[in-house]
């Protein structure tokens, strides 16, 4: 796994536990817990404290760089990179395992409100069930 990042923001100070946090979660598909991330950077060979991947974390969503997604009604709190594009995603039951969805539902959606100049600036979505493996087991 490559260290340096060519585009660290501006404005931030770079230290080596901000850009290990950054360089995970910058490799990853999906969002991780921050105990997926501390173990991920101890594969790397780097010790790093789950208090400090915390920290670093809440620095990072107040800078607007990572967004922080609650999954499994707010019991499990995941991480993913701030990226223009939203995504969604499916949790499977059965092993936690999270897919993520190619498409958004709400692109083509006009919700019937109540209030007709409700102004909407985002939605959650979160598809829950079993995974191939887990489903075949039960
Ligand atoms: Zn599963
Ligand atoms: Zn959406």
């Amino acid at each position: 796994m490559e260290k340096i990042q060519n585009n660290w923001p501006a404005g931030i100070k770079r230290t080596k536990q901000r850009a290990c946090v950054l360089s995970v979660l910058e490799h990853s598909e999906k969002p991780l817990s921050a105990t997926d991330i501390c173990s991920k950077i101890e594969t790397d060979g780097e010790a790093v404290w789950l208090s400090t991947v915390y920290r670093v974390l809440e620095f990072f969503i107040k800078k607007g760089m990572v967004n922080k997604v609650n999954m499994m009604n707010n019991e499990m709190a995941m991480y993913e990179l701030n990226h223009s594009k939203h995504k969604h995603y499916a949790i499977c039951m059965g092993c936690n395992k999270i897919i993520p969805m190619n498409n958004c539902p709400m692109e083509n959606f006009i919700p019937k409100l109540e209030d007709d100049n409700f102004h909407v600036l985002g939605h959650n979505l979160e598809l829950y069930g079993y995974c191939k493996n887990c489903y075949r087991r039960n």
